[in-house]
């Protein structure tokens, strides 16, 4: 094993036994104990980390924004359509609500067109056939007063279709 001379700097090849007495350079011939070096040189800086790993940290990085980004546009587009679901159930539930008060006043409240909208929906808005019997004699009557847009109603029993007589 190597020791080292700290006077001159040799380094000496001796055997283990002499380690810890005192022995005499062969160098420059002062004393000093024989303290065995440490065997490896002191490890170099570790190397800067590979490039690849550093480039796949940043796809990865990179993939997890653009997921959050499709889940945040997937998240919005599917708030949107709930919304406007809900805007137009909403508009049809007014509109039948309009109706329902205006079949329940006089044929001179009812405009012609809230009565077509009312008849087109008619099945949307579950009228009873009863306010759809109502709601086709007013219209028939605002034909009578307002001939230019008279409409011919064919009324089935899932559907009302209607023709503009002019
Ligand atoms: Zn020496």
């Amino acid at each position: 094993m190597d020791v080292h001379c700290d006077n001159c700097d040799a380094i000496l090849d001796v055997t283990d036994d002499l380690f810890g007495k005192e022995i005499d350079c062969p160098g420059c011939g002062s004393r000093f104990v024989a303290v065995p070096m440490p065997d490896a040189p002191p490890a170099p800086p570790p190397a800067p980390a590979p490039v690849k790993p550093i480039s796949r940290r940043i796809l990865r990085s990179v993939v997890r924004v653009l997921l959050g980004i499709v889940l945040g546009l997937a998240i919005a587009v599917g708030t949107l359509y709930v919304l406007a679901e809900a805007t137009s159930h909403k508009a049809k539930l007014e509109h039948s609500a309009e109706a329902r008060v205006i079949l329940g006043h006089d044929a001179a409240a009812a405009d012609v067109e809230t009565l077509d909208a009312l008849l087109r929906l008619a099945d949307e808005t579950r009228l009873s056939s009863k306010e759809i019997e109502r709601a086709r004699t007013l219209r028939a009557e605002l034909a009578v007063h307002h001939p230019a847009v008279a409409l011919r109603f064919s009324i089935g029993p899932h559907s009302i279709s209607y023709q503009r007589i002019y």
